[in-house]
């Protein structure tokens, strides 16, 4: 695999660089079976259309770029609407300081070593930090992604946003891209969709703030100043790890009083993620039937995940900082300058209000959705759970093919959506832990590169079989006695 140096990264260390040689070695000795088995497919403009178009840089975005490649399938293009370095949450909206998962969670490395988080740690800043290290710092893990896709060659087209996909001739997609100065359309045999934890909706703001206006509620994923927020008295809506983080930046900024709302009446501290880290579950979940994955799945999602110590200490340290549990909000409404909530328990009056409520599985709400996203079949299309454990909101999760496909709510409409495949959050449902979990990346990406790459090959069948019937090429020459003679 090619090693391409980017122009605009930073000098690399010698360290680095002798991590760099090692990932190199550790590919070439890894390659088998290195033979190219995928023809291009000529697209309606008479050029080579790709074999997979992958929307998304982020961490899933690259390791299964990394992992088609290692299958050799390199007709492939990674895009991304932000810029270089911006993908994902890391340097925007992610508000804590490190990362929650620990360190020695691998990721996208694949389980090449020289890959790993710890290699690229060690290479930059010695073992004994490594050793030394108890968390991941974000921007250090954003660093090690850029990293990773250097190393591996990776290339991302960035700031270039996937706006509508639509069938397209000799069985491609089209995907109707938007770049720095021109939309174009990009034809793709198959296309991942790695666009994070909002993939298939958005970050909610509970029903009764809806009516607000946005220089008074926004969502946690927003672009936020917080410095505006000094001496202002708000409230974050949700009990989960981003909301925490979104008030303790408030809190640091200045902010008057801070107050969390939590819906429940005594917050979640237990991490269901960290029960279901085991091979077992993290491979296998995906083969349960549909009563056994719902169960799990909703149990899970309906806990929600917990959050850790240093998250809450990271409020709480402040006077100001108010925690209310049992607090759902009924109904808000502007009074002058400031929201009214009202709680069971009483009202407040607050000056700004952060949604970190997470998020919700709205199809409509994505643009690049809109051409299908009345015929993506949902859980609640397939599956009807026992009394006790239904879920509204869980039952509007897509219900995905065995290769992470969507799938049709009517058969025949949209039969071409099943060469749409989505790894992101709202995979969790039908996969457990899959998209946007670095937990599951070990285990997530080799299936969803298999399911591509099943799909690839058995769509080329007969040309296999026809390459197969035509291949002549002798191992040994056998000399024979000139019979003429
Ligand atoms: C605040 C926060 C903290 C987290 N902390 C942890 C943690 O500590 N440990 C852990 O295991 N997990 C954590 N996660 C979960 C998960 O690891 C992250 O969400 C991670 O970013 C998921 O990676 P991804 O590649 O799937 O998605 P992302 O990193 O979100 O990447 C998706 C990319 O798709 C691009 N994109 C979206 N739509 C389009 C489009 N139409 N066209 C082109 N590009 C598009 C976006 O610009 C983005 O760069 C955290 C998540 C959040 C939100």
């Amino acid at each position: 695999m090619p090693l391409e140096q980017n122009p605009q990264s930073p000098d690399i260390s010698g360290d680095l660089a002798a991590l760099e040689s090692q990932v190199r070695d550790d590919l070439a000795k890894t390659l088998h079976p290195s033979a190219p088995w995928l023809e291009p497919k000529t697209g309606p403009d008479g050029r080579p259309a790709l074999d997979v178009l992958i929307v998304g840089g982020g961490q899933s975005g690259l390791a299964t770029a990394f992992g088609l490649k290692r299958s050799q399938v390199i007709n492939i293009l990674v895009i991304d609407k932000a810029g270089e370095g911006k993908e994902g949450p890391w340097l925007s909206y992610a508000r804590m300081h490190t990362l929650r998962s620990p360190k020695d969670y691998t990721g996208p490395d694949l389980d090449v070593p020289s890959l790993t988080y710890q290699s690229w740690h060690e290479a930059r800043f010695g073992k004994e930090d490594w050793q030394k290290l108890n968390l991941i710092l974000r921007e250090r893990w954003a660093e090690y992604l850029l990293w990773f896709r250097r190393a591996t060659g990776i290339s991302v087209r960035n700031g270039c946003e996937l706006l509508e996909i639509a069938p397209a001739a000799n069985e491609l997609l089209a995907a109707t891209v938007a770049g720095d100065s021109a939309i174009e359309t990009l034809y793709a045999r198959k296309i991942v969709l790695a666009t994070g934890q909002e993939a298939m909706g958005n970050w909610a703001i509970p029903e009764p703030l809806r009516h607000l206006p946005p220089t008074r509620v926004v969502r946690a994923s927003d672009d936020i100043d917080f410095t505006a927020l000094s001496g202002k008295t708000m409230a974050v809506i949700g009990a989960g790890a981003t909301a925490f983080d979104n008030a303790a930046m408030a809190l640091e900024a200045g902010a008057a009083e801070v107050h969390l709302l939590c819906r429940r009446s005594e917050m979640q501290v237990i991490q269901p993620y960290r029960w279901l880290t085991f091979r077992g579950f993290l491979r296998h979940f995906c083969d349960l039937d549909d009563a056994w994955r719902w169960r799990f799945m909703r149990a899970i999602l309906e806990l929600r995940e917990g959050f850790p110590q240093p998250t809450y200490d990271r409020c709480a340290r402040f006077p100001n900082f108010h925690l209310h549990e049992g607090s759902p909000v009924e109904s808000a409404r502007e009074t002058g300058a400031q929201i009214e909530l009202r709680m069971p328990r009483g009202t407040l009056r607050v000056d700004f209000v952060i949604s970190g409520a997470g998020t919700e599985i709205d199809f409509a709400e994505r643009r690049e959705l809109k051409n299908f996203a009345g015929n993506i079949a949902t859980w609640a299309d397939r599956y009807q759970p026992p009394h006790d454990e239904r879920s509204p909101r869980l039952g509007l999760y897509p219900y995905l093919a065995d290769d992470y496909a969507l799938t049709e709510r009517v058969a025949g409409v949209t039969p071409w959506i099943g060469n749409i495949h989505l790894f992101a959050f709202a995979s969790t449902m039908s996969f457990g832990p899959s998209g946007s979990s670095i937990n599951a990346m070990t285990t997530a990406i080799p299936k969803l590169v298999h399911g591509l790459t099943r799909g690839l090959f058995r769509a080329d069948l007969e040309r296999h079989w026809n390459s197969f019937k035509a291949y002549d090429v002798a191992q040994a020459v056998i000399p024979r006695p000139d019979r003429a003679g």
